[in-house]
């Protein structure tokens, strides 16, 4: 059973930029993305705007394995700032490992 966390998208933004809700899911990121995962970075965004805590930790890798290059962020139809949600997100990760 999946159990949702209402709140997550305000968790993970705290006081960053997070910022995916003009996102159409069209997968445009992902196809081209270099890395190849099905995840990065459309998936983990949407389990954040689902509230979908427990898939979403267990995509810290893929987070931390972003590039920082966007390649995808330029070529999203709806301007979605994929970079600086990859950061927020990290910060999220850190804070969940240190308890910050
Ligand atoms: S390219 Fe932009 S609109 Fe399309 S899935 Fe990725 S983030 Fe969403
Ligand atoms: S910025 Fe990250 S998610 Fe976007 S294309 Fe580059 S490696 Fe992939």
């Amino acid at each position: 059973m999946t159990v949702l966390t209402p709140d997550l998208v305000d968790q993970v933004r705290e006081n960053a930029e997070f910022n995916a809700s003009a996102c159409m899911n069209c997968g445009v990121c992902t196809a081209i993305c270099p890395l190849g995962s099905e995840h990065l970075p459309r998936g983990i965004f949407r389990y954040v705007l689902l509230g979908m805590k427990e898939e979403l930790l267990k995509q810290q890798e893929t987070v931390f394995s972003c590039l920082l290059c966007k390649m995808c962020e330029v070529n999203c139809p709806a301007g979605v700032h994929i970079v600086e949600n990859v950061r927020t997100l990290r910060h999220y990760f850190d804070r969940q490992a240190f308890g910050l």
